[in-house]
């Protein structure tokens, strides 16, 4: 089996459902609510892990009600969570929008997570035993770049999805194997709207790019070769949180497995076009055989 680590975040979605997302000022009625487990970091662990990698999870959760159902969603994904602490204080948690046409706005407050600032004791053996390392930027810069650094002193693949947008460490990028923004974070990161134009200037940076385009598909490139565009199968939408996660779960168990990038964005735009017909972010991660049967 692929094994992936994963250094990131694992929060509490606060998931509010409304026609309409309010306006700054504005108090508009819900439809429902939801708490589900999410963050950046749990949600790529989990989408790998039903993707048929074998996963270790590195970060943390708050010793409050919410750290509990965080890590018991982690390990009943089979997600190995020995690289999980507990530490005083809050979980991470996110305050989510859920508009009728599947549109989300997010608010993150890091709580737990704010905490892992460095890897600890038997975190670097959990980075090297893996095939890859995914990564995130919902922890502080410090653990991100500590992971990047240990993935690369044994040659571990790294997979950087750089969300929330914000500069990044010219270190960190060196130390990137392969960096999947989605179109507004691509363009956060170069200033240039057009996809292609900012795969490009990423390559200066990075060795691989796949720019996801969400309904659009995904746009990959790589240093001396020509970029290929991988269309999103055609799907009625209905929530796309955590879309962006599936996809780099999969993709990363998919290229663990040695298949070839194009077969490997295949099969991760059908996870993540499975995921966006069904509510919530980690419940709403296909398994291996759903995205094989919808793949085929
Ligand atoms: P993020 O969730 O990080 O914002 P995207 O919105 O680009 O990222 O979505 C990630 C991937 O999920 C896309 O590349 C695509 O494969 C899939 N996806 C997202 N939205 C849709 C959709 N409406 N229909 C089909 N696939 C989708």
């Amino acid at each position: 089996m692929t094994a992936i680590a994963v250094l990131g975040s694992t929060n509490m979605d606060l998931v509010a459902y409304v026609p309409k997302a309010p306006r700054l000022g504005e108090t508009v009625t819900g439809r429902a609510f939801r708490t589900v487990p999410g963050g950046k970091g749990a949600n790529q662990a989990v989408a790998a892990a039903r993707a048929g990698g074998e996963v270790v999870m590195i970060g943390a959760v708050g010793a409050d009600e919410f750290g509990v159902r965080l890590r018991s969603a982690l390990t009943a994904a089979r997600v190995d969570t020995a690289g999980l602490r507990t530490v005083e204080g809050a979980s991470g948690t996110a305050h989510i929008t859920v508009d009728d046409e599947g549109g989300n706005s997010i608010i993150v407050i890091p709580g737990a997570n704010a905490a892992v600032t460095g890897l600890e004791a038997g975190d670097e053996a959990r980075i090297a035993a893996a095939g890859s390392l995914l990564l995130q930027l919902e922890l502080p810069l410090s653990a991100v770049l500590a992971g990047a650094r240990a993935a690369r002193a044994h040659g571990v693949r790294t997979v950087l999805t750089p969300a929330p947008a914000q500069p990044l460490p010219a270190e960190l990028l060196a130390a990137t194997d392969l960096l999947v923004p989605n179109e507004h974070e691509a363009a956060a990161l170069t200033g240039l709207t057009d996809p292609l134009q900012a795969a490009e200037a990423l390559l200066a940076e990075v060795p691989e790019v796949v720019i996801t385009l969400g309904a659009a598909g995904a746009l990959y490139a790589a240093r001396g070769a020509e970029p290929l565009t991988v269309p999103a199968p055609r799907v009625r939408a209905m929530d796309t949180t955590a879309a962006g996660d599936t996809f780099v779960g999969a993709l990363a168990v998919a290229l663990g497995e040695g298949r070839p990038m194009p077969a490997a964005l295949h099969w991760a735009s059908a996870a993540a076009a499975l995921s966006v017909q069904r509510p919530g972010a980690q419940d709403s991660m296909p398994t291996r055989a759903e995205t094989d049967a919808f793949a085929a």
